[in-house]
């Protein structure tokens, strides 16, 4: 029988680039073929001369249409086969090849907000919620929004088969995270980009939105980031090779702030379980450094980093390319 193939891109939006997708039939067996779209309906081409192509780069099982359909994350390529501008996963494939020796690893967690009738979830009409404090990993028809849409989306990424490690409620009310990795650089932005895209197309069904916006209500509440937890083999064996990496993230500061998602200055202030944008600190627990070493790695003398200042909206391909690079590069 004939199977659906969804391809999945990455649009040229700006600042913050947004996911399309579209459908294709394909014969019983076919191989996924390249594919075209009009770029001038994404910010990507002119009219005259719109064409785009789609190659696919990852593909995993459909768990919503089920069967032998499948969902297909793309990279975007001019006519001529070279990758489009827009394309950051290109740019990716190439730093993480050249530092594949150093086997490095990711886990990132994906915070994210729901909107219902224009507001956060949760949020009721005209006004304001009572003041964060239970909401963080509660339970309880008073504190917790949306808890149907998170279990659905996490079902959901597992019969994909992505690699999803947790989810939990967050600060904010309506607001939630799930965790994808540890993965390398390549696997771990292609599974996040397809769970972003699930998260979006489930929460449709239950006509809920869904907003990376690192900063959804201004004010006394905390932001929505995507906390980006890294390690190489030498991290996972010696203190010292942690602690290089975090001077090496110091030295870089303001090139990774600048790549780390759009409007972070509104997100890193310092407040809200935030370093300010403009310093970098790192620190052993320390939810207020840029950079946090986890208590259990200075315990072990070994481990990961959690790069702190990634925004929800930030693109994977770009933020684990400039700590590979930034990194692997010091370590090498
Ligand atoms: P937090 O305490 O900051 O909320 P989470 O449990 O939400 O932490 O997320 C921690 C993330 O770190 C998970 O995605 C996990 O897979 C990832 N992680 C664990 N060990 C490593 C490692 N050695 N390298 C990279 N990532 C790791
Ligand atoms: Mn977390
Ligand atoms: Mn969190
Ligand atoms: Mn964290």
């Amino acid at each position: 029988m004939a199977y659906k193939a969804e391809y999945i891109w990455i649009d040229g939006t700006e600042p913050t680039a947004r996911l399309r997708s579209k459908t294709k039939i394909l014969a019983d067996g076919a191989e996924l073929p390249i594919w075209g779209f009009d770029g001038s309906s994404t910010n990507q081409a002119p009219g005259d001369n719109s064409d785009c192509v789609l190659r696919p780069a990852f593909s995993c099982p459909d768990p919503i249409r089920g069967g032998d359909d499948v969902l297909v994350m793309c990279e975007v390529l001019l006519t001529d086969m070279s990758p489009h501008p827009t394309n950051t996963r290109a740019l990716l494939s190439s730093v993480a090849e050249r530092y594949a020796g150093q086997e490095p690893l990711f886990g990132i967690e994906q915070e994210y907000t729901f909107f219902k009738d224009g507001r956060p979830h949760g949020f009721p009409p005209g006004g304001f919620p009572a003041p964060q404090g239970f909401y963080y990993c509660g339970v309880g028809a008073d504190e917790v929004y949306g808890r149907e849409v998170v279990e659905a989306h996490l079902d959901a990424c597992l019969e994909a088969g992505l690699s999803l490690s947790g989810i939990n409620a967050e600060v904010m009310p309506g607001q939630w995270e799930f965790q994808v990795g540890p993965l390398s650089p390549l696997e771990v932005s292609d599974q996040l980009w397809i769970a972003r895209w699930l998260l979006y197309r489930i929460a449709e069904e239950f006509d809920i939105a869904v907003t990376l916006d690192p900063k959804p209500v201004k004010g006394d509440w905390n932001g929505a980031g995507a906390h980006t937890n890294f390690s190489t083999n030498a991290m996972r064996e010696s203190y010292e090779a942690v602690i290089t990496a975090c001077e090496a993230l110091g030295k870089k500061a303001s090139e990774h702030v600048e790549n780390y998602g759009s409007d972070i200055e509104h997100r890193l202030t310092g407040m809200h379980e935030t370093a300010p944008w403009h310093e970098f600190s790192y620190g052993v627990s320390n939810r207020g450094a840029s950079v946090r070493i986890p208590w259990q790695v200075e315990v072990e003398q070994k481990g990961y980093i959690e790069d702190r200042r990634p925004n929800a909206n930030m693109d994977p391909y770009v933020v684990t390319r400039l700590i590979t690079d930034t990194v692997c590069t010091a370590l090498a």
